[in-house]
């Protein structure tokens, strides 16, 4: 694997995003070429390729859409609306959906909390979702056990909330930790893996609790799980 430099430089950036979407849509010409050669030749093959051909463009939008928001945080172009958040309630939300869809699968999802302790903090509600939301899609993404564990644990000390987010995923390299929330890196898990990540997601977090002023930093053991922490400024 070529080494990784901390900050990618322009044109590698430039390059970056020019391959991750020539790919789809080669994808998606290939196909179309292919229906209109006739090779679709039975209703279920040209569903098929039309299937294939929405679903690869639908995940081109996606990636417009996350490049749009990193450069938007990047330009500091959309602004914050900070508000007082509990972020107690905010995780039991996202935590009772979570588990609802993992009992499906034998698999579990906990709030641990401390019952008389304050969570509140200064926060942009929506983009603090949209960070937790990218941290808990990788958790199911890079999951290898049969049973699913994801486990958030909230921490109050006197000026500030720590979240840890972990789960019983495949982890990650110790060589590989101090880059995944570089723009565009993902390991070859991500880029082997029919999901196949943008290396966008945690570079988003990073943008959007670097600008509530907070910090975020990760801990992994392979084959074990994950846990990324984020910590955010309590109100007091
Ligand atoms: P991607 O779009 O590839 O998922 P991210 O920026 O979200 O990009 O994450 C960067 C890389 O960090 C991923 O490619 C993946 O290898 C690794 N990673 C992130 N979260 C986890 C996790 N919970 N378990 C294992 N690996 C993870």
């Amino acid at each position: 694997m070529p080494s990784y430099n901390m900050k990618k430089n322009r044109h590698e950036l430039i390059a970056s995003i020019s391959h991750d979407l020539k790919t789809p849509l080669t994808s998606i010409k290939g196909y179309i070429k292919g229906i209109q050669d006739g090779v679709a030749n039975t209703p279920e093959k040209l569903e098929r390729y039309l299937n294939i051909t929405y679903k690869t463009a639908n995940d081109m939008d996606g990636l417009i859409d996350e490049l749009f928001l990193y450069s938007k945080l990047d330009l500091k172009s959309s602004p914050f609306q900070f508000e007082k958040v509990d972020l107690y309630s905010f995780f039991a939300d996202f935590i009772e959906e979570l588990a609802f869809n993992l009992e499906q699968e034998q698999g579990t999802a906990t709030l641990v909390a401390k019952k008389n302790d304050s969570y509140v903090v200064m926060a942009d509600r929506e983009k603090l979702r949209r960070a937790v939301s990218n941290i808990l899609q990788n958790s199911l993404k890079y999951m290898d056990k049969e049973h699913k564990s994801i486990q958030v644990l909230l921490s109050s000390q006197p000026d500030t909330v720590t979240i840890k987010m972990s789960d019983n995923g495949i982890g990650i390299s110790k060589e590989a930790i101090p880059f995944i929330f570089e723009i565009f890196y993902r390991t070859d898990a991500s880029r082997n893996s029919s999901t196949g990540g943008s290396g966008l997601g945690l570079s988003i977090v990073k943008k959007i609790i670097e600008e509530h002023g907070g910090t975020v930093w990760a801990d992994s053991k392979l084959g074990k799980g994950t846990s990324i922490y984020l910590t955010l400024k309590k109100v007091i």
